[in-house]
């Protein structure tokens, strides 16, 4: 199909930024390089009908670790390393709230819960002795100390009496927030082109060209946010990781209520609209779930479900209504990779399971990389 001279002049002509990937990343690079340049001709291409990775699939948590997280991640990076994640996680989470406000994306304070399989002796006595290094390491950014352990007054059943409990830890709709950012993104003249995958581009001194499926035009510069799909483009520091979840019909008088991680964070669950939201289970079949192809499997959603039936929901009847998978970006670092890669392009990717907490920092980041 040929485009229109009306096409082309008005979305592909004299493009000063492309943006690929309209996930929490690409939107709030695209939000950071309006504020900067105002007058800038801005197009998102995105492969999906909606966003299709992680920013529409997502949990919803608004966390920065849990206490066997934080331990672990000590084990592999320094302190003031570990610290710096953490500050980022908080900094991007306040980033989100103050741009979409609380109220938009029903951000709720409930607090997260860490639970401890029976069987779990080393974590749990791990988590317990290390508690109070913790709280003293996060106190320069809390003031206070994060973590401390609770009894189990949710009726959970196969884990310790006590869970660690973090009053920091809150929960947002993920759809709410993908919904707000894409309109705040289209009202300030952003251009989202859907269905529009990016198959190539090659750059010359001043410009990039860019094929897609459909179409091929030029942009200034490039900023490529695609996270578990960035291989695809040659970035090859980032993999692809599928994570399945789950959510069961509303459930009457539902007490649980917070962000839970269970099994050193291998599963997570949470309330909403009555319902439990559960995830988690990669590392039962690590190998299968190192894809960008969506899809559930067997073994996953019946462990997910087993889980429910055991451990979260023990004496509760309850559906399943839906399940469903995303596609994350991990690699062998935690750290997010914000770089330039060529004299015109950039890219932000490899947000791992926390992009709810530092896509937007990570958006910022890497509009401002251009000069
Ligand atoms: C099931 C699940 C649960 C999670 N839970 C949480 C949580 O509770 N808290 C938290 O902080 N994080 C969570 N995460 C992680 C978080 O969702 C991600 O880190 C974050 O959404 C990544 O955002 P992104 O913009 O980098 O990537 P994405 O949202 O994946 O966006 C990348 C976009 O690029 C598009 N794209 C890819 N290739 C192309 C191409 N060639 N051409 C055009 N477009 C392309 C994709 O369609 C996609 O829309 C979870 C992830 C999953 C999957």
């Amino acid at each position: 199909m040929n485009l229109s001279y009306w096409e082309i002049q008005t979305w592909l002509s004299n493009v000063d930024y492309t943006i690929i990937g309209s996930g929490i990343v690409g939107l709030n690079c695209a939000l950071q390089l309006k504020k900067r340049f105002p007058k800038a001709k801005i197009v998102i291409l995105e492969k999906g009908i909606l966003p299709q990775g992680a920013s529409t699939k997502n949990a919803g948590f608004a966390c920065f670790g849990s206490l066997s997280e934080i331990i672990d991640d000590l084990k592999q990076h320094s302190e003031a390393e570990v610290l710096e994640l953490i500050r980022k996680r908080i900094n991007g989470l306040k980033i989100l709230r103050e741009i979409l406000g609380d109220k938009t994306i029903n951000y709720q304070n409930l607090g997260g819960y860490e639970l401890f399989l029976q069987s779990d002796d080393t974590l749990y006595n791990s988590c317990l002795n290390t508690k109070d290094k913790i709280n003293q390491l996060l106190y320069p950014i809390f003031n206070t100390g994060v973590f401390s352990f609770k009894t189990n007054n949710f009726g959970f059943k196969n884990i310790k009496s006590d869970y660690s409990f973090n009053p920091f830890e809150g929960q947002i709709d993920t759809g709410k927030m993908m919904d707000a950012l894409l309109n705040k993104v289209q009202s300030l003249g952003v251009k989202i082109l859907n269905n529009t995958a990016i198959e190539a581009f090659s750059e010359d001194t001043s410009t990039v060209k860019i094929k897609t499926k459909h179409f091929e035009f030029s942009t200034q510069k490039l900023f490529i946010a695609t996270n578990g799909f960035a291989k695809q483009l040659k970035i090859s520091e980032v993999k692809p990781a599928r994570a399945q979840v789950l959510i069961t019909k509303p459930i009457e008088n539902l007490h649980v209520k917070g962000t839970f991680h269970l099994d050193e964070g291998y599963y997570y669950f949470r309330n909403i609209d009555h319902r439990i939201l559960l995830g988690g289970g990669r590392h039962l079949d690590f190998r299968t779930e190192e894809t960008t192809a969506f899809g559930e499997t067997r073994i996953i959603q019946n462990k997910l479900e087993e889980l429910l039936k055991t451990t979260i929901l023990p004496n509760i009847a309850f559906e399943i209504d839906h399940r469903w998978s995303g596609i994350m970006g991990v690699g062998k670092q935690k750290k997010a990779i914000v770089k330039q890669i060529s004299n015109h392009v950039f890219c932000g990717v490899r947000l791992g399971g926390m992009g709810v907490a530092i896509g937007s920092l990570v958006g910022r980041e890497l509009a401002d990389l251009v000069e």
